[in-house]
């Protein structure tokens, strides 16, 4: 893994893809010791869930319904705070397990507004797994309840993570560097 450039931005090598697939094989074991026989509904929020909802039901040997929505918030390098309604949600809510599946929380603003939708269909019990957090960047009071890693308070792209539309198709996690860094080395 070497350093790559995605339009205007440097990114080098974070996490490895082994040590992603590790954390998903952890978080696959917590989320099927939880959910057996519940058969619990996963919501990807596109786009950047896709990565990490396939890997994480590929491991999950339970009877289970995967489906994905749509929000927007994030435009460039910095969060908007900005969500949208939930899109694309044609399952019945009322009486599931559902467990929202993202890419990545960061302040927690888009996963606490989709929270907030689905809690309105009156959900058995509503859970959220994440590939990554961001603990410093959290604001939100949500527990998040199934976490494959914890990064620190940088932009990163990889495994379904993407800059303006770039580098979601990278194996494992890269994370930016910063533009004094890319001018000396
Ligand atoms: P939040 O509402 O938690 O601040 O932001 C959530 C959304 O912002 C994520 O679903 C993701 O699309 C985007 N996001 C937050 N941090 C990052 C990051 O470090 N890299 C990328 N590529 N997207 C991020």
């Amino acid at each position: 893994m070497g350093k790559v450039h995605l339009h205007d931005r440097w990114f080098e090598p974070f996490i490895t893809p082994q040590e992603l697939e590790r954390a998903i094989d952890r978080v696959a074991g917590e989320l099927k010791q939880h959910y057996a026989g519940k058969r619990p509904l996963f919501i990807g929020v596109l786009n950047g869930a896709f990565f990490f909802a396939a890997e994480l039901v590929k491991r999950l040997d339970i009877e289970c319904e995967v489906s994905f929505i749509k929000v927007a918030s994030y435009h460039g390098t910095a969060s908007t705070g900005k969500v949208s309604d939930l899109i694309g949600l044609n399952e019945r809510v009322e009486g599931r397990h559902v467990v929202v599946v993202e890419d990545i929380v960061d302040t927690g603003r888009t996963l606490a507004h989709v929270m907030s939708l689905l809690a309105e269909r009156h959900p058995a019990s509503l859970a959220v797994a994440t590939l990554l957090f961001k603990p410093e960047a959290y604001t939100g009071t949500l527990p998040i309840d199934f976490i494959a890693l914890r990064v620190p308070n940088a932009f990163v792209v990889g495994s379904g993570l993407d800059h303006n539309g770039l580098g979601r198709n990278l194996p494992g996690i890269y994370r930016i560097v910063q533009s004094d860094q890319t001018a000396s080395s």
